[in-house]
C-alpha cells in the first residue's frame, strides 16, 4: 500500500470518527460518485456533568423600605410587681433636682384594675400640698371629663409622668422626665388599662416618644405596647382656652366608644 493511500484511508477514518461523534449513525455507500452535499447535523446537547451550587436560602419577604427584618410589635408582659413595692422603692426620691423644691411625692392613684387611666405632665400646687394628682382646677376639671363620658374618678387610674412639682409649675425637663417616667411605665404594665388618655404635649411625648405635637396627634389613637393611647388637650389648657373643649369632647367620645365596644 502506498504511502498516499494509507494517508487518505486514516484521513477518512478520522472523518467518520468525527462524524460519529456528531451523531452521524451511517453514510450511503454507492459506486456512483456521490456529490457532496452538506450535511447538516444536529448536534446533541453536552451532557452537562451536574454542578454543586451553593444555595442561599429563599428571600425574605420585604417587611420594611431597606428589606431590614421590621421589629415585632412590643406588648406588655405580665408584671408581678405591685404599686406598694414601686412606692417604697421611690420613698423620699432625691434622683432629680425636682425633689429640692416639692412638699410630696405624688404618686399615681385610683383603681388598679382600671380600664381607662389618665396621665398628666407633673403636680401643680395643690397636688403638691395634698399629696394626690389632679386635685387642682384643673383635676377638678379632668374629674367633670371622666364623668361626662359615664364614669366615676374612683373607677380610672390617674398619675403624672413626674411625681414633683417642678417649680413655677414649669414642664419637667427631659433629664427629669427620663429619671421619674419608669415608675409610672412600671404601674402601666401592672394595670393593663385598655386605653390611656394623655393629657398634654409633655404627657404625650413621654409615653409615645414622639416629636409630634399634641395638636397633630390629639383624636387619633395611638399605641403604647399594645395599648391603645389617645392624645388629648391637658385640662389646665382648656381652662385657658375653652374653645378647645369641643375637641376634647370629640376625643372622649372616642374613648368612649372603644371601651364600649371592647368589654
Ligand atoms: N397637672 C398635671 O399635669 N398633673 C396634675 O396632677 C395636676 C395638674
Amino acid at each position: 500500500m502506498s504511502e498516499e493511500l494509507r494517508n487518505i484511508i486514516a484521513e477518512t477514518k478520522k472523518q467518520l470518527e468525527h462524524l460519529r461523534v456528531l451523531g452521524v449513525e451511517g453514510i450511503q455507500v454507492t459506486a456512483e460518485p456521490v456529490i457532496a452535499k452538506p450535511v447538516v447535523v444536529s448536534r446533541p446537547e453536552p451532557v452537562r456533568p451536574p454542578v454543586l451550587i451553593e444555595t442561599t436560602p429563599p428571600a425574605q419577604p420585604v417587611t420594611s423600605l431597606f428589606g431590614d427584618i421590621a421589629p415585632a410589635p412590643v406588648k406588655l408582659t405580665a408584671s408581678t410587681e405591685t404599686f406598694e413595692q414601686i412606692h417604697a422603692e421611690i420613698g423620699d426620691c432625691t434622683r432629680c433636682p425636682l425633689h429640692l423644691d416639692r412638699t410630696h411625692v405624688v404618686h399615681t392613684e385610683g383603681n388598679r384594675k382600671a380600664r381607662l387611666m389618665f396621665v398628666g405632665e407633673a403636680p401643680g400646687a395643690d397636688e403638691d400640698i395634698q399629696a394626690r394628682p389632679f386635685v387642682g382646677r384643673a383635676g377638678q376639671l379632668l374629674t367633670k371629663i371622666i364623668e361626662a363620658i359615664g364614669m366615676k374618678r374612683e373607677e380610672v387610674l390617674i398619675g403624672n409622668v413626674n411625681r414633683c412639682r417642678p417649680p413655677g409649675n414649669r414642664a419637667p425637663t427631659t433629664e427629669e422626665a427620663t429619671t421619674c417616667k419608669p415608675y409610672l411605665l412600671r404601674e402601666i404594665a401592672i394595670v393593663q388599662p385598655k386605653v390611656i388618655v394623655v393629657l398634654g404635649n409633655t404627657a404625650m411625648k413621654n409615653l409615645l416618644d414622639t416629636r409630634e405635637g399634641i395638636t397633630r396627634l390629639r383624636g387619633r389613637f395611638q399605641d403604647y405596647k399594645g395599648i391603645k393611647v389617645m392624645p388629648t388637650f391637658h385640662p389646665a389648657y382648656l381652662l385657658r382656652d375653652p374653645s378647645k373643649k369641643r375637641e376634647t369632647w370629640e376625643d372622649l367620645k372616642m374613648v368612649r366608644d372603644y371601651l364600649d365596644s371592647h368589654p
